[in-house]
């Protein structure tokens, strides 16, 4: 912390700061058209390029995605710090809000998703001193360092200030919150009036018509405040009945989901404690986030040649239905071990998948499966970009998602040597 407050004048409140630009964030998000390849600003190189994989598929499904977030007087606050790298500082803010995603096919809405969503992201600035770290050009991607960058990109000659580069967004996801149960009695209620008015009806034909036709007034008086008392039931079995509704429902929402709340209790004590063996300021809502970007990779891609973040057998897509994801709420670490100086940690991950097929759009719930390793003597570092891979024989940095080979020296690199990589995902 000290070093913050040598290099810098102003004390800035990066737990606000982050909230504030997760909130541009969202704010941008619900105005851009995702499908025409535009993002939020904010959001870092390796960001944009799975958002742009993304709208690639859209495109080709010739469908479209509005996303609505209410961020308006919604729950927010800075869930992680993590301060230990020394080149950035990190935060992960959070907002949870309702939210409405409109899905449509050839412009026509073909589904409206309402799901009570928590969005987190990762948030990083550079501290100041640091201005020879390596850093892709926000306008054209090429690797430079943040110094030159700042006096002009060499090779798209665009210019920028500090701000435009640093804070950044590096990675967010979506997470169910609550399922939005539609909470309204009313339908019910109507339901349970009709129905008991008819059966009283039914059963007291005649003398309702003959009550009716006649000219007893007490008589009308009693049947019409009898209608009434039916009414009345009615309207209370209808909320009963709903009641009833939502109580079935909680209860095999949980028969179904039980099993996997345990496996997540049993990740979130296992996992970490096993992680911090090699990587002291491990955090479970950084990780899964990781595992977020990777299976976004991996769904949005449409072949694997060329995935940098893939270094398993060949295969292919089975995924290419899928237009867009959000997170269910439940991983399971199913196993983990360290074999040659790797970590492998295999891990189900389960999704809510928007999937298009022709004019057709469905939501499912579905369940990732990944085998994923990285060398333990791995640098923990959040500034990370497979966009800025730096070359260990030369020191260069190159774009990893371009070039399998250092462009200087022509040594080839190892991505898990720096990262997380996939060796097997199967869709479940
Ligand atoms: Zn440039
Ligand atoms: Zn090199």
């Amino acid at each position: 912390m000290s070093e913050i407050q040598t290099n810098t004048n102003t004390e800035i409140d990066y737990d606000k700061e982050s909230e504030k630009i997760l909130k541009e964030f969202i704010d941008e998000l619900n105005s851009v058209d995702i499908g025409s390849g535009a993002y939020p600003q904010y959001a870092s190189t390796d960001l944009k390029y799975t958002a742009g994989l993304q709208s690639k598929r859209l495109n080709e499904k010739n469908a479209d995605i509005r996303y609505h977030y209410m961020t308006e007087s919604a729950p927010h606050g800075s869930a992680v710090k993590l301060d230990k790298d020394t080149r950035y500082i990190t935060r992960m803010p959070f907002y949870i809000m309702n939210s409405q995603t409109e899905y449509s096919v050839g412009g026509r809405v073909k589904k409206k998703d309402k799901l009570q969503k928590t969005m987190y992201a990762n948030v990083i600035w550079l501290i100041d001193q640091n201005k020879d770290e390596s850093y892709c050009c926000p306008n054209c991607g090429a690797v430079s360092t943040v110094k030159k960058l700042l006096a002009g990109c060499p090779y798209c000659k665009t210019r920028f200030i500090m701000s435009d580069l640093f804070p950044k967004i590096t990675n967010y996801y979506d997470r169910r919150a609550k399922e939005t149960i539609n909470s309204t009695v009313l339908p019910f209620s109507m339901l349970g009036i009709l129905i008991v008015l008819v059966v009283y009806g039914f059963y007291s034909y005649d003398t309702l018509t003959t009550v009716f036709t006649s000219d007893d007034m007490t008589q009308k008086i009693i049947q019409g405040i009898l209608l009434l008392g039916c009414a009345v039931i009615g309207f209370l079995a209808g909320y009963i009945l709903k009641v009833v509704a939502n109580i079935i429902y909680v209860l095999l929402y949980t028969i179904v989901f039980l099993p996997s709340l345990f496996r997540l209790i049993k990740t979130k004590r296992k996992l970490p404690e096993f992680m911090r063996g090699f990587e002291k300021n491990f955090t479970l809502d950084h990780f899964i986030g990781k595992l977020i970007y990777l299976i976004r990779t991996m769904v949005y891609s449409d072949n694997y040649d060329n995935c940098a973040v893939y270094c398993g057998e060949p295969t292919e897509n089975r995924c290419k239905d899928i237009i867009d994801m959000t997170y269910f709420g439940f991983v399971d670490a199913k196993d983990f071990y360290i074999e040659n100086d790797y970590a492998y940690v295999n891990m189900d991950v389960r999704m809510y998948t928007i999937n298009c097929k022709g004019r057709h759009i469905s939501k499912k719930s579905e369940v990732f499966d990944l085998l994923i390793y990285k060398s333990i003597h791995a640098e923990n570092d959040y500034g990370f970009s497979i966009h800025k891979i730096e070359c260990k024989n030369c020191g260069s940095s190159f774009d990893a998602t371009k070039e399998k080979y250092c462009p200087f020296c022509k040594s080839g690199y190892n991505l898990p040597d720096y990262d997380w990589v996939i060796k097997e995902f199967k869709r479940k």
